[in-house]
């Protein structure tokens, strides 16, 4: 039987891939919607989520797609009302309100589920079965893609909480953390703020391995051309590179397996979301990993911060 969701926050990311993923499920209804400006054709449509919450105690589920300094509030009133909540990424400003947000539901006895998108990338669990008995020699993680094509008009990105050059690099660490059978902790990094803005426009990042293997991450938003998120692992027994942001996979140069991949870089990966969020609250339970979240907050709390020419859109 399908579970009536509602969706909170109807932006980029709502309209590309929760909205279709929820109506390609047997697993879900699509309820109603809370948007201060707009809706989904055919769904019920409220401007505050108190007012659902009211009204609509037949929806047990809060889908919530805002960008992450307003979500807190939402997510609390949607727990402390008795409903199970799926949290975009990052699943909030900060990790002590996310570790409230987690006590909340435990509560509540309700479920959470902070997603983590890249994880369900076509081929991440084939690189994490490969990577699982191998001895990590080195890990360089490239991401760089174009902020202007990719978040056109979002203002929220360029305000602190928004992350910056991170709200694309959390999905990087997403992976890392994912794929990884030991646990890394950062080392040093170096964030580089356009004079104009409050968040980072690139960074770099070191890593202390636990058998000596030497991490790195690169994160840029000013790529030209070629848009590049590939993670590389090179180890004792052949060299892994997850390319494509996970939708491809070769072991020493050798592709794995072709990916149907027709240009979406997210292709699969909402509709294995809702699948894992369906499972959640069928069990009852709580997925709430906040170690991709980690890496950035010690990120900002010991890099070392440029300042780069000012960013115009
Ligand atoms: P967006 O289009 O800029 O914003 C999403 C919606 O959130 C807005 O349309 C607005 O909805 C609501 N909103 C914005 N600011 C708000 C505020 N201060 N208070 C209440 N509601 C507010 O952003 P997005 O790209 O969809 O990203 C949302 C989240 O999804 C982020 O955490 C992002 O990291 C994640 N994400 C985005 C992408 C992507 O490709 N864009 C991919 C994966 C994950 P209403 O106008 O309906 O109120």
């Amino acid at each position: 039987m399908s579970m009536k969701i509602a969706l909170v926050g109807i932006g980029k990311i709502a309209r590309d891939q929760h909205v279709p993923s929820i109506a390609a499920s047997p697993d879900w209804e699509l309820a109603a919607t809370v948007s201060r400006h707009g809706g989904i054709d055919g769904v019920e449509a409220f401007t505050d989520l108190d007012t659902l919450l009211e009204r609509r105690p037949d929806i047990e589920i809060i889908s919530l797609c805002l960008p992450p300094v307003p979500r807190f509030a939402y997510a609390a009133a949607a727990l402390k009302a008795g409903r199970h909540v799926m949290l975009e990424k990052p699943p909030g400003a900060t990790l002590s309100e996310c570790q409230a947000l987690k006590a909340m539901a435990r509560d509540a006895g309700v479920s959470i589920y902070a997603t983590w998108h890249s994880r369900e990338a076509a081929q991440v669990s084939a690189a994490k079965a490969w990577l699982r008995d191998k001895r990590l020699r080195a890990l360089t993680v490239t991401w760089k893609e174009d902020v202007r094509r990719w978040h056109p008009g979002q203002e929220w990105i360029w305000r602190a909480g928004g992350l910056g050059v991170f709200d694309p690099g959390i999905n990087a660490l997403s992976i890392v953390t994912e794929i990884l059978p030991d646990p890394v902790h950062l080392t040093a990094a170096t964030l580089e703020f356009p004079e104009n803005r409050e968040t980072p426009i690139a960074a770099s990042l070191t890593f202390a391995h636990p058998h000596g293997a030497e991490m790195s991450a690169v994160f840029d938003w000013r790529q030209d051309g070629d848009q590049i998120w590939t993670i590389e692992a090179v180890t004792g027994a052949g060299t892994l590179l997850l390319a494509d942001g996970g939708a491809r996979l070769a072991i020493d140069g050798a592709m794995q397996a072709e990916t149907d991949a027709d240009g979406n870089p997210l292709q699969g990966e909402y509709p294995r979301l809702y699948a894992n969020m369906a499972d959640l609250v069928r069990k009852g339970g709580i997925d709430m990993d906040l170690s991709p979240m980690t890496h950035v907050a010690d990120a900002f709390l010991l890099g070392r911060r440029v300042t780069v020419e000012p960013f115009n859109e």
